[in-house]
């Protein structure tokens, strides 16, 4: 037994074994192979885990995104059985000695460019599908791809980083915990792992001899245990079943009122990053969505999603709220949020670059059918639209002008929209300052404390080595807090917390007492923060 520690960014006791990854650029390069048949095997499992994969993402895509849209996915797993793509592949590894990962990609290359100069708008598209389709299958030859490293029983993934795009793209269920080496408890890698609730360790040097063997995660210290020995096995187990049973506590809190013991109410809301979230918002008895971080819909994709690929998932996520509210945030893209069809220039502050709002209003076409698809979504529930990173009144303004310029669209072509209430993120100093002339122009704000405190302190919140530093309860955050709470109340704007602080349970009394009229947290986090409301005067 072996035990390392690092830092904890979610609770929980994991038991499982761990699957090593290592991510490296995929090697297309060519050498001379000596045993065909074996080759003609590699690809031949390599092609099917491909198929598997793409139908996989293809069922997942419909709710996410609409049959029409999700269709792409069953067309690239097609070309996967389609018996020109085949030949080629099979004859250069038969007839050139080639390897399969040569084979692959030169076969995507070559069918690709025929595509592109197709006469036909179509099949042109098709010429990045199949390339793309092509790639896939290399990624599986090399073991590079974090879909099939979680293809068959749950286990726990150790790996150097993990991006938002990657962690978007896997498949949870199979995922026990993770275990990064870089990584922060503020970085958006932990909120997705508060939002699917399994606990996660960062700061660990990870070894490749892990890889196979049975091992703990202790969520609550931070301890990675391999090969655990049988008294600590058992002390884990009981630990677990203890967590279980507070959990079976905390489920009797479903339908009860957030309501202090003196009678103030808050409303309690849960952050997501997509329709498949919505689940254990109900699950957990939220009462709305308080943030929707409609950005993961942009990631892990090729392109941007269409007005009619956004209008189905935002459709999709108000209609199971049936009538509770859900406040969709705009694109937030940048920072550590990266897609690569944006073409984002590399920065050498991105935290602090040209992300959000900024890219929105520079981009009006891609805020338009952001806004486009959110207002037609309204039309089946309760919408609120908020807008990141605002940091002066002409932006709000101007937001504002652009998002009436979709209304009056949506008026010209007959369609039909709800009312839309319209907030802001406060997440800048800058805004924080301005609260009292920004709480005039919108109905209400959500404080993001992840930001708001990577920019008071100058800490950039992925930082693994100001982890320690990183205070979320200094003073100069909790005054920022009250100061827009005070302003935002003059004005009648209402105020909610949806950055993590939200979840901080040694901070809830303090938020009443501020007069915080809504609190935002991770689906798992709902019934906690509902126990401690109820506990407070
Ligand atoms: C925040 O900054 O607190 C917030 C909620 O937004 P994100 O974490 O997505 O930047
Ligand atoms: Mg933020």
């Amino acid at each position: 037994m072996k035990i390392y520690n690092g830092k904890s960014i979610y609770k929980g006791i994991a038991i499982g074994k761990i699957k090593y990854m290592k991510k490296t650029e995929p090697d297309t390069s060519r050498h001379e192979i000596s045993d065909i048949k074996s080759e003609m095997k590699r690809y031949d499992v390599a092609r099917k885990k491909a198929i598997l994969q793409l139908k996989k993402i293809y069922r997942d895509a419909i709710s996410e995104i609409g049959e029409d849209a999700a269709a792409i996915f069953d067309v690239q797993s097609m070309m996967l059985e389609d018996d020109d793509y085949n030949e080629s592949v099979q004859s250069m590894i038969e007839e050139n000695k080639d390897n399969a990962e040569f084979a692959v990609f030169n076969t995507g290359e070559i069918i690709s460019s025929t595509f592109a100069e197709m006469d036909d708008d179509y099949m042109k598209a098709r010429a990045y599908d199949i390339k793309d389709v092509s790639l896939r299958v290399v990624n599986i030859l090399c073991g590079n791809d974090s879909e099939s490293i979680l293809d068959d029983e749950p286990v726990i993934l150790a790996i150097d980083e993990l991006t938002p795009a990657e962690t978007v793209q896997m498949d949870k269920s199979k995922l026990l915990s993770f275990v990064t080496k870089y990584g922060s408890s503020n970085s958006h890698t932990a909120i997705l792992a508060r939002t699917i609730n399994i606990p996660a360790v960062t700061g660990v040097i990870i070894d490749q001899a892990w890889n196979g063997k049975m091992a703990i995660v202790n969520g609550e210290t931070g301890e990675i245990i391999i090969e655990p020995d049988e008294k600590t096995m058992n002390k884990m187990l009981k630990k677990r079943k203890k967590i279980e049973e507070e959990f079976e506590i905390l489920q009797k809190l479903k339908g009860m009122p957030n309501r202090t013991k003196s009678g103030k109410e808050i409303n309690l809301y849960a952050n997501i990053g997509g329709v498949e979230d919505v689940e254990k918002v109900l699950e957990n008895d939220a009462n709305g969505i308080g943030l929707f971080r409609s950005e993961f819909l942009y990631l892990g994709r090729n392109d941007y999603p269409t007005e009619e690929q956004q209008f189905v998932a935002y459709k999709n996520v108000v209609r199971k709220m049936k009538g509770k509210k859900v406040i969709i945030r705009t694109l937030d893209i940048g920072a550590d949020k990266k897609a690569d069809y944006f073409n984002l220039e590399k920065e050498d502050n991105p935290a602090m670059g040209f992300r959000a709002i900024r890219i929105c209003l520079a981009c009006p076409k891609l805020f338009k059918t952001q806004l486009r698809a959110i207002y037609r979504a309204s039309a089946y529930g309760t919408i609120s639209i908020m807008y990141p990173m605002i940091i002066s009144l002409q932006e709000v303004q101007k937001v504002k002008e652009i998002s009436a310029e979709v209304r009056s669209e949506l008026n010209l072509d007959n369609i039909p929209y709800g009312d839309v209430e319209q907030g802001i993120m406060i997440e800048t100093p800058a805004a924080v300052i301005m609260s009292d002339e920004l709480a005039c122009e919108v109905d209400f704000f959500s404080i993001g404390t992840n930001d708001l405190t990577q920019y008071t302190l100058a800490m950039d919140r992925q930082n693994c080595r100001l982890e320690s530093m990183f205070d979320t309860h200094h003073p100069a955050i909790l005054r920022q807090i009250k100061t827009t709470i005070d302003n935002a109340h003059k004005h009648n704007c209402w105020v909610g917390i949806c950055g993590e602080l939200a979840a901080d349970l040694s901070l809830t009394k303090t938020f009443i007492d501020m007069g915080i009229d809504e609190l935002s947290v991770s689906p798992s986090s709902v019934l906690p923060v509902r126990q401690k409301i109820r506990e407070a005067e």
